[in-house]
């Protein structure tokens, strides 16, 4: 999955892709390469997707865990309720209040300058 960036353009238009294309300035046409371009902000959120992806698979695991010890302990209705309850903590709460960090992290680096190949 690409990570999604914004090239402003010096005629003040925008250019939208992923890190890593050739992005084309609809305003003016100026051309911009983004691959191997080194930003605080693209190693942010390279970080933030392979930790995002770590607490998701980790979050599976503890929802399993917690579906499958109540259902040993109480049957059915502890399987529905440790269900229930691990995967509201973990994906309602636990997983965006670390995405908003994650995102906070990002937002906080430093924009990075390119200049037109074209
Ligand atoms: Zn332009």
């Amino acid at each position: 999955m690409g990570i999604p960036i914004v090239v402003r353009c010096e005629c003040g238009s925008e250019a939208r892709g992923n890190a890593g294309d050739e992005l084309t300035c609809p305003g003016c046409g100026r051309t911009y390469e983004t691959a191997g371009v080194g930003s605080e902000q693209l190693r942010a959120a390279a970080n933030a997707a392979v930790r995002h992806k770590i607490m998701t698979r980790l979050g599976i695991g503890v929802v399993g865990l917690g579906t499958i010890l109540p259902f040993f302990w109480l049957g059915y209705a502890g399987f529905f309720v440790g269900f229930a309850v691990t995967a509201v903590c973990w994906f309602g709460v636990l997983l965006p209040r670390f995405k908003r960090r994650s995102i906070a992290r990002i937002t906080a680096g430093d924009t990075t300058r390119i200049d037109a190949v074209r």
